[in-house]
């Protein structure tokens, strides 16, 4: 029974949607011009790849997240979002890791450059909360500040976002510490929890409410509204981890010549793995190339890293040559100086780092560590759950 009177303006339509209808929804989406992208299982993991129905995502999976450890299993329940997040973050879709700037050809005499392509409208199905918060970190780098990312701009522009409330928490999750989960509160078209046989939407913009009114739907009882509530709760209250982030920068800049950076590093093997699966990290370089006969050159962004040695070469030399100080580089920027900066904390607690670090080092350990140094521990009641 599709509905034209949602206003995401007046307080927050929420509506019922069977789970098979997810497939309708796919559909629109298609229609309106979006490719959808959604969690599939790939190489025994769950990633974001283009998704064209509703049998393309990984129904039935739960993932076992541990510091240093990755694993799916079966999901007796037959859930589609049992599972938290994967390796990849939405991060691969608005600011990819390898971009050609610009490009340029040498013609009769002339350099011409070529235009940009116009970036496709993507839909995201999945966004989790500490995703949605991470993009938001994003937004205020790429766009928010004294530089503005064109290219970032226009994907972002683009994007479609329906995000899913998690309704479990992963052992390496800690977003209800930093504040930016596992309740969705803004910045999405459409937010789905998964009820036993049905889907609760909240809907969150214009687009969302003229999508679901194409799509057959009822409205959600007092109960149904109470029992996704409930779900959401419960994951909240069994995250695996904490963080206290308590006068986080005071504690980075306190602890700058702190002795526990050597013992840091003698573990890490600044395999920079912890920067590229983290949905918030936002470093690159830049590589010219041209081809052998001189006629294109193009100028190519790839992400890169604080933990490689070369991305602080200057006049010579690197200057962060010890892994010690470039893991000091990497957690006092996010917990520390993105707040002068950006004026967010670089983190939204969404585990990856703990869980692809293959030593397992987990920063949430890491700066219990250091508040154990610099007399700030953690009393119970500033430690969320
Ligand atoms: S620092 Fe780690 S836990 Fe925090 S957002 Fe990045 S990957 Fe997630
Ligand atoms: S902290 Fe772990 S994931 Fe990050 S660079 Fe060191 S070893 Fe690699």
């Amino acid at each position: 029974m599709p509905s034209s009177t949602a206003n995401p303006k007046a307080s927050p339509p929420q509506i019922i949607i069977k789970k098979t209808t997810l497939d309708d929804l796919i559909q629109a989406l298609q229609r309106e011009g979006y490719q959808v992208i959604g969690p599939v299982l790939e190489q025994e993991a769950i990633v974001y790849r283009p998704v064209t129905q509703l049998k393309d995502l990984a129904l039935g999976w739960i993932d076992v997240q541990e510091a240093g450890s990755y694993r799916l299993e079966r999901d007796e329940a037959q859930r589609f979002f049992a599972f938290t997040v994967g390796p990849q973050s939405w991060k691969a879709y608005l600011f990819p890791p390898r971009e050609e700037i610009w490009k340029a050809r040498r013609e009769n005499g002339r350099i011409l450059m070529e235009e940009p392509e116009t970036p496709p409208r993507l839909a995201f199905l999945g966004v989790r909360a500490c995703e949605l918060a991470a993009i938001h970190v994003q937004d205020r780098i790429f766009l928010q500040g004294p530089y503005v990312q064109p290219r970032y701009a226009r994907r972002r522009e683009a994007v479609f976002i329906i995000a899913v409330q998690c309704t479990r928490a992963g052992n390496t999750c800690f977003c209800v510490s930093m504040g930016t989960g596992p309740h969705v509160r803004e910045g999405y078209d459409l937010a789905l929890t998964e009820l036993e046989d049905t889907f609760l939407v909240h809907i969150g913009s214009e687009k969302g409410a003229a999508l679901m009114a194409e799509i057959p739907h009822r409205e959600a009882t007092q109960e149904e509204v109470a029992e996704a509530t409930r779900r959401v709760d419960a994951a909240a209250a069994s995250m695996g981890r904490t963080m206290d982030t308590t006068e986080l920068p005071e504690l980075m800049r306190q602890s700058l010549e702190s002795p526990h950076w050597e013992e840091v590093g003698k573990r890490c093997l600044a395999c920079a793995n912890c920067t590229l699966v983290c949905p918030t990290c936002f470093c690159f370089t830049l590589e010219d190339v041209t081809d052998l006969t001189g006629q294109e050159a193009v100028r190519v962004r790839l992400w890169d890293s604080c933990f490689n040695q070369e991305f602080t070469y200057t006049a010579g030399r690197p200057i962060r040559v010890s892994i010690a100080s470039r893991y000091r580089q990497w957690l006092t920027h996010k917990l520390g100086w993105w707040v002068e900066q950006f004026g967010v904390l670089g983190c939204v607690g969404c585990g990856r780092c703990i869980t692809w670090c293959p030593v397992g080092i987990d920063l949430t350990a890491e700066v219990q560590t250091l508040r154990h140094m610099y007399g700030r521990a953690s009393s119970p009641a500033t430690v969320s759950r």
